[in-house]
């Protein structure tokens, strides 16, 4: 018998199948992981096939060393995925594998569950032949116990031990490794679902994707607790996806309570071993529901009845490192392959998606007020360059501080969000609100400061830094944002008596935290948390009745065609923190372009007359998803050799532009934004390009940088950032 195997590295030249010879006392099953010899080395496979003739020569093919595990560690529905990835993404197939194994079960990474030994068989009478050196070596070593199977064929190649084994002087066994249970629980309250609850549940009933549109405190969350329950008295499983920020206690601690151990929740915060047993749990059958964050979407978990993903439009749900994916796609397809719903939900639905419903390709669902009958917090727009004008060059706006001052008096609390998105910065005048934006794509130019110039992420072209504005003539021109220190230090000068909390990468990089300083925040009244998007969700606070947003704008001059859309998104979230209970809540939105649309709409709470304008304007331009983008990422230690290959590639699409007529948009070369990345230079080839024939030219496009570059190339479509 014969095995197919995709060989664990990495290499591009190892990117297909092999062939090896399974040994005759060796039961092999598709899935199953292996040691196999690969030249001198002794690598990690995966067995996508098991069949009973060879394509190559039978001679030459080499037999595999021994199975990982005793079991298929990636089920065949995880073979399906691949295929889909790897044809979709263009990604190395073991790259994808990878996905689906907990880091505990990949080389190099903490303990293995399963060991392999070899140990003598008690009672053989061993005889060997003078020369067989090797088998001999074998045997003394065994007489001081068993030895790991891997060691041994490390040390001595395969050949021996196997001569040893069919003659009966060593056997083989295999060992669990044990590790300690997980543990949380809590108990948790049933609401009665109301009207339009009940209806979202009976809607989501068929092999459909389902976009549910519900503002915030709708009550979605109750609605994927009943859908999980109904998909699991139907005898199926579930998988339930949310951002890894909003995975917090709060929310894992309602699943838990409800569905007590037929939860496994995988997310960051767990150790490698105790996300091993979860993924365990689960690939056995104990557990039947899998939540996490992105990568839960590989859950081993076979017979699923229901995917949901929760804030679909969070982009966290694009893996923007290697191998990169939408995790929306791979759930579509899954839901697919199972016959099951696919549940979108989102206060906020991305452009796309909402167009996909009003297009009828995917059903729409709306919930439109809040569960508790609650209003949604009024905005208040405060105008900063006014503010300015009236002499008040500060970060805070005298509204804000005159509703802090109200909520300290009071014994409340606030929160004060500063809305920080990746490295860059634009370039912004203090006195009109007006920003730098590129000729050609208008979006927000972004201010390089290592050569002093403002750059277009999306066609590259550069200008220079300006010292006034071109529009009103003033010299006050503002680089950059004001980071969560700043803002802490201005509130401490201005209310010394008050907590002041703060919440960012900076103070949240141990574990937990997290959580103490929202505990803390919680228990003191009245205090102020000041925070970034780590604050924007998840977190019911009843005496939260102040949510400042600081500079709103940031995410709006990002260089991006999503900008706006982030910052409507943004907005909503945060906006969603004030007054969720008894308590009356309010927002002050401060702004240097109050006049903006995304403002109007989004103090409004208007996200179809937002979306209206937006796809109009994506329409317009042609930005996605009235078009494609494509990013190709070339990066190498080796500056000359990553040029080269740009170039070819390059040559070649331009070729390819040409015999496509209007079909490619735009197409150009560049040095990506961030030039080097531990120690790699990177290049990127950047193109747009309509949708009729938007596969094929992707193609296209994968087979000319396949056939000219010897490295590993990246692509991206529709990237969220081009850093
Ligand atoms: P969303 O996820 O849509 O933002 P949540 O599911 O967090 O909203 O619900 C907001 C609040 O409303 C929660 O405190 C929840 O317990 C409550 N809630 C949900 N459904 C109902 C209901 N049918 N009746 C009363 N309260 C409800
Ligand atoms: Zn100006
Ligand atoms: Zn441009």
């Amino acid at each position: 018998m014969f095995a197919e195997i995709i060989i664990d590295q990495d290499a591009k030249a190892l990117d297909r199948v092999f062939e090896y010879i399974i040994p005759d006392d060796m039961s092999l099953s598709v899935g199953m992981r292996v040691y196999i010899p690969f030249g001198k080395r002794i690598l990690q496979g995966y067995v996508i096939k098991v069949k009973d003739d060879c394509d190559y020569d039978s001679e030459k093919l080499k037999s595999i060393i021994s199975k990982i595990e005793d079991f298929s560690a990636i089920k065949p529905q995880m073979l399906k995925i691949m295929e889909f990835m790897a044809e979709k993404y263009h990604l190395k197939l073991a790259s994808i594998l990878r996905l689906f194994l907990p880091a505990e079960m990949r080389e190099g990474k903490v303990k293995e569950l399963f060991k392999t030994y070899y140990s003598l068989v008690e009672g053989a009478s061993i005889v060997l032949p003078k020369s067989a050196k090797k088998q001999a070596e074998i045997i003394d070593m065994l007489q001081n116990g068993r030895v790991s199977a891997v060691e041994l064929a490390e040390k001595f190649g395969y050949s021996p031990i196997k001569a040893l084994r069919e003659k009966g002087y060593i056997k083989k066994d295999m060992e669990e490794v044990k590790r300690s249970p997980f543990v949380i629980v809590e108990d948790v309250k049933r609401v009665e679902l109301n009207d339009c609850q009940k209806n979202a549940i009976e809607k989501i009933n068929g092999n459909k994707t389902y976009l549910l549109h519900g503002v915030t405190g709708s009550g979605k969350t109750e609605i994927y607790m009943n859908l999980i329950e109904r998909t699991l008295s139907d005898g199926k499983n579930a998988i339930m996806l949310v951002p890894e920020i909003s995975l917090t206690p709060q929310i894992m601690s309602n699943f838990k309570g409800r569905f007590g151990s037929t939860v496994a929740l995988l997310h960051s915060g767990l150790s490698a071993g105790e996300r091993f047993d979860e993924w365990k749990r689960l690939f056995s059958g104990e557990a039947r529901i899998a939540i996490g964050a992105r990568s839960a979407i590989f859950a081993p978990l076979e017979n699923l009845g229901m995917i949901i993903i929760d804030e679909e439009h969070e982009s966290s749900y694009i893996s923007e490192s290697n191998p990169r994916y939408d995790t929306r796609d791979v759930a579509e397809f899954r839901a697919r392959e199972n016959g099951c719903p696919l549940v979108l939900g989102s206060a906020t639905p991305s452009i796309e998606n909402y167009n996909r419903a009003e297009n009828r390709e995917i059903e729409l669902i709306e919930l439109p007020v809040r569960a508790n009958g609650r209003e949604m917090p009024p905005v208040q727009i405060v105008d900063m360059m006014e503010e300015l004008r009236r002499g008040n060059g500060g970060i805070f706006s005298n509204q804000l501080i005159a509703d802090l001052c109200n909520v300290i008096n009071t014994k409340k609390q606030a929160m004060i969000f500063i809305n920080r998105r990746g490295f860059s910065s634009f370039m912004k005048c203090k006195e009109c609100g007006f920003v730098a934006k590129c000729t050609d794509c208008d979006v927000s130019l972004v201010y390089h400061k290592e050569d002093n110039r403002l750059k277009c992420h999306y066609c590259g072209k550069q200008y220079k830094v300006l010292s006034r504005c071109p529009n009103c003539h003033s010299e006050h021109i503002q680089y950059g944002a004001v980071g969560t220190q700043q803002i802490v230090s201005k509130l401490k000068e201005l209310f010394p008596e008050v907590k002041i909390l703060r919440m960012d990468n900076d103070t949240t990089s141990t574990k937990n935290a997290h959580q103490k300083i929202l505990s803390e925040f919680k228990e003191t009244k009245p205090a102020i948390l000041v925070g970034t998007q780590m604050i924007a969700k998840g977190h019911d606070f009843e005496d939260v009745v102040l949510v400042g947003i600081v500079d709103a704008d940031q995410s709006l001059y990002q260089s991006d065609y999503r900008a706006t859309e982030k910052t409507f998104q943004l907005i909503t979230q945060v906006a969603g923190r004030a007054g969720r209970s008894v308590n009356e809540g309010k927002v002050v939105l401060q702004s240097y372009s109050p006049y903006h649309y995304v403002y109007k709409f989004a103090s409004n709470y208007d996200y179809k007359g937002f979306y209206r304008k937006e796809i109009n304007i994506r329409q317009t331009a042609q930005f996605p998803p009235y078009s494609r983008i494509l990013r190709i990422l070339f990066s190498d230690f080796d500056e000359n050799c990553v040029r080269e290959q740009l170039k070819m590639c390059y040559t070649d699409i331009e070729e390819l532009k040409k015999s496509c007529k209007n079909e490619i948009i735009y197409l150009d070369a560049m040095k990506s934004p961030i030039k080097r990345i531990q120690d790699k230079y990177r290049y990127q080839v950047l193109m747009r390009f309509k949708l009729g024939h938007a596969d094929q030219i992707e193609k296209e496009v994968f087979r000319i940088v396949d056939s000219k570059t010897k490295n590993s190339v990246f692509f991206e479509v529709n990237p969220q950032n081009l850093s």
